[in-house]
């Protein structure tokens, strides 16, 4: 049998590593040393040492309290971990998302991308190549079928939903993710002169935004509503009673999902969805993969075959983590 190629990350209970390292990526458990890619709930955890830009460890810290040992890192400018040159790219996601690129001993580069997005954003920086050898790639929207509209055309229309509802003297509720898709969301509202009512999660995760320079006009809900104002929940809430005095009322959420169909406002207890995302659709995956110079690529999360699938019908070597490659003997 052909011996296996070390591969260059392993998924493990506590996520992904990198081979041979102590360094985790993204660990979902408290881990000695982890690269923070962002502040979601699903990538952060307690760890003994952090490695993520300044805002990143700000809005983790806002989620978990302090952190005990954060090593704040600047976007492009590389820095020596032991054995290892590492360096931070922005991820355009969220602000303070970045990508992680690390140099090992023997000179091959590793990007691991975290969630990724290339569209522009008004609250995150914009993504950068970090081009490498292997790159590990998130694949959220991994699917064919995935293929977002240009995001100033979705921003217009939500936009023309929000006008027909105040015209119409009802509340337009905005259900988005708390920190990240809130902030961008209110961000291209308040620039164009929309007053915002938003609910204290949302809020909190904003005054963060603003002490890292991202500045957003919002009033925090306090059972009331203003005529005129946009409200921003988070969908759980704001399907429950939180704004059962707000009447009458229309919620539209605000996710990529929203391509799967009608069905999807539902499941957010929205009357409407908008396919807005912070992640790359199907093609921008496939674009950045390919522009990296990758020889390899690790799909992780989401479509992770199937992307691997379309990234090898493009002659690239992909696969899903987790899967072994055989070396070929000769
Ligand atoms: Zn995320």
């Amino acid at each position: 049998m052909a011996p296996l190629a070390m591969p260059a990350v392993e998924l493990r209970r506590n996520g992904l590593n990198l081979s041979g390292t102590a360094l985790w990526l993204d660990a979902t458990r408290k881990s000695e040393l982890s690269f923070v890619s962002h502040a979601h709930s699903d990538h952060i955890a307690r760890h003994e040492r952090v490695i993520a830009t300044a805002p990143t460890v700000k809005l983790m810290t806002h989620r978990l309290g302090k952190i005990p040992s954060p090593l704040p890192a600047p976007y492009n400018r590389p820095f020596e971990l032991g054995p290892l040159v590492l360096e931070l790219f922005p991820a355009g996601h969220m602000l303070g998302s970045a990508q992680l690129r690390a140099t090992r001993a023997d000179g091959v580069r590793v990007t691991y991308s975290g969630d990724i997005n290339f569209s522009p954003m008004l609250t995150a920086e914009p993504a950068q190549l970090a081009e490498c050898d292997t790159l590990i790639l998130e694949s959220t929207f991994g699917h064919p079928r995935y293929r977002f509209p240009p995001r100033d055309e979705v921003l217009a229309s939500v936009e023309a939903w929000i006008r027909r509802c105040l015209d119409g003297g009802v509340a337009p509720v905005l259900l988005c993710y708390p920190m990240g898709k809130s902030q961008e969301a209110m961000k291209y509202l308040s620039d164009r002169g929309y007053p915002l009512c938003a609910h204290a999660s949302v809020y909190e995760a904003s005054r963060i935004y603003a002490e890292c320079g991202v500045s957003i006009r919002v009033r925090r809900f306090g059972g009331d509503y203003r005529p005129g104002e946009v409200l921003v929940f988070p969908p759980r809430i704001g399907r429950g009673s939180a704004l059962a005095k707000v009447w009458p009322r229309q919620t539209a959420v605000l996710t990529g999902w929203a391509l799967d169909g009608p069905q999807i406002a539902r499941r957010y207890g929205a009357d409407l969805a908008f396919p807005v995302s912070d992640h790359a659709d199907f093609e921008g995956l496939v674009r950045y993969a390919k522009a990296t110079g990758a020889s390899e690529v690790i799909t992780h999360h989401g479509f992770a075959r199937e992307l691997a699938d379309a990234l090898c019908a493009e002659g690239l070597d992909a696969r899903p983590v987790g899967s072994v490659k055989q070396l070929e003997l000769f």
